[in-house]
């Protein structure tokens, strides 16, 4: 039986109301009315506070992905730029990858670190590597990572991920600091959860992979991660440690993408149900070359096309989620999808464990690499990019470091306060990297989109502080925020 507010994960992923969904989608792809109704029901809307978005069930979701439509198809394109805009307005937050180890107990038909992979040399950081690592980070100019790591209690013990996070927070190189760190490891307790907010991460984030048991359960034959409702309850149990911002994830390409949108929308609907708010982000890897792996195996794949289209009906349906692509993405398609609803992404990233430090922007270590990045821009490169595009890099780490997380950041984009918030600490986390890191073109280019863009601050007082802190970061000071 479907029941998003059950704890049980057939029940909030219900296999059955997924091919219903899809049958109702498939009859009504063509169904102009209620597309058009469906599109407008979803349009923001202006209230007394703000501007506001009702979201889409994953029903009427599905009907917009399954649309065949053009001038329809073209209006959803266009509704997902204006919610962006909405909520996240034209400001990409900018993180970078940090693997901590390979080894990995589980045997994850799709990943180069499954433990029968022979060919790749297993490794982890040690203390003083992570301390490299996290130097040469900083000196890129990160403010953000999102740590990695394999399954493996021996290896891999919850103790040592608290250890890394721990060095993480605490070097402060030159003017540089790591100031939230999200964490991407495999499925686990209560306890365990609990112990990482304690740890004073940002995100908690576990891809699902695939919402199709049958399939998950094929894409993992052994290890720890086979057991299908022990990964799909991750996120209650996160919850429940204590955890409010958790990011949630496909890996497309491995199932019928229309059945794991119907799934990614649901497991969104049972944290909002249940916990009373939805995911924190969502991310869209596609699967990637890698040793071991050809993607070509997986027959699910997605083209640039249908990937737009994902990504637009996302933005439309959790509007206030941030969405993240990573550079397991190119140039080209990075441009293509930041406008329909992208909010992170990441830059100059590195996907094998110690893959930063030692190495210079052009040199790349293939060892021990998780997957091929396709975008091999350095950080400042993909800075200058997207704000010779228009947009803004932010380095902002302001809202849970101020206490602003799960339902309370979601209040505050809500009652559009963004712009005086959001706004301003991606300016001024864009200038303290201007100062300490760009390139001297980048720079130039930052300074005058700064310029440009603080006067979109609405209330006065907050433009003042903002002008002032502005002043101040050039005079040396970091790290202010609203
Ligand atoms: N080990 C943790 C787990 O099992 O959830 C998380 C870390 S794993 C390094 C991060 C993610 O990389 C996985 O959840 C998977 O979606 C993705 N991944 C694995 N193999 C990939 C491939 N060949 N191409 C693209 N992404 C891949």
């Amino acid at each position: 039986m479907y029941d998003p507010k059950s704890l049980v994960a057939d029940e909030f992923i219900n296999h059955e109301e997924i091919l219903a969904t899809l049958e109702y989608a498939e009859k009504n792809k063509s169904n102009r009315e209620l597309i058009e109704q469906i599109l407008e029901k979803a349009a923001p809307k202006k209230t007394g506070k703000g501007v506001e978005c009702a979201g889409l069930t994953h029903r009427e979701a599905s009907v917009l992905l399954a649309c065949d439509i053009p001038e329809l198809n073209e209006k959803m394109y266009d509704l997902a730029r204006d919610i962006k805009q909405a909520f996240y307005g034209n400001r990409i937050v900018m993180f970078a990858p940090l693997y901590l180890s390979n080894y990995c107990v589980n045997q994850c038909v799709y990943c180069p670190y499954h433990y029968q992979n022979k060919e790749i040399p297993r490794k982890k950081l040690t203390q003083d590597e992570v301390r490299a690592e996290v130097i040469a980070l900083q000196d890129m100019g990160h403010k953000r990572l999102a740590i990695e790591s394999g399954e493996d209690p021996v290896n891999n013990p919850i103790e040592y991920i608290l250890e890394c996070i721990k060095t993480i927070y605490s070097i402060k190189h030159k003017n540089g600091a790591i100031r939230r760190v999200n964490v991407n490891i495999a499925a686990t307790t209560v306890e365990n959860y609990r112990k990482l907010k304690e740890a004073g991460i940002g995100t908690y984030i576990l891809f699902q992979e695939t919402y199709h048991k049958e399939s998950y359960e094929k894409l993992h034959p052994a290890g720890p991660k086979h057991n299908y409702a022990y990964h799909t309850e991750a996120m209650d149990r996160a919850m429940e440690g204590g955890i409010d911002d958790v990011g949630l994830g496909v890996l497309f390409g491995l199932d019928m993408y229309k059945y794991e949108f119907a799934g990614l929308l649901m497991h969104a609907e049972h944290l909002e149900a249940v916990h009373g708010v939805g995911p924190h982000t969502i991310s869209v890897p596609r699967v990637k070359r890698a040793s071991d792996i050809d993607p070509n195996v997986f027959d699910n794949s997605i083209d640039d096309e249908i990937f737009s289209k994902l990504i637009a009906c996302i933005r439309i349906a959790v509007p206030y989620t941030g969405m993240i692509i990573s550079t397991r993405e190119n140039e080209t398609c990075r441009n293509k999808v930041l406008g329909l609803g992208i909010s992170q992404i990441s830059g100059g990233s590195r996907t094998s464990v110690g893959g930063y430090a030692g190495y210079s922007t052009e040199e790349r270590p293939h060892d021990t690499e998780q997957f091929d990045v396709s975008d091999q821009r350095s950080l400042d490169e993909v800075v200058k990019w997207l704000m010779d595009l228009g947009y803004i890099p932010s380095f902002c780490t302001a809202c849970y470091r101020e206490g602003r997380t799960g339902d309370r950041f979601m209040s505050l984009c809500k009652v559009g306060q963004i712009q005086n918030c959001c706004h301003p600490n991606a300016l001024m986390t864009l200038q303290e990297y201007l100062e300490d890191y760009a390139s001297p073109e980048t720079k130039a280019v930052g300074e005058a989109l700064i310029a440009k863009e603080i006067h979109n601050v609405t209330n006065p007082k907050v433009l003042e502080v903002a002008l002032k802190n502005l002043e101040n970061i050039k005079n040396g000071q970091r790290d202010f925020r609203f």
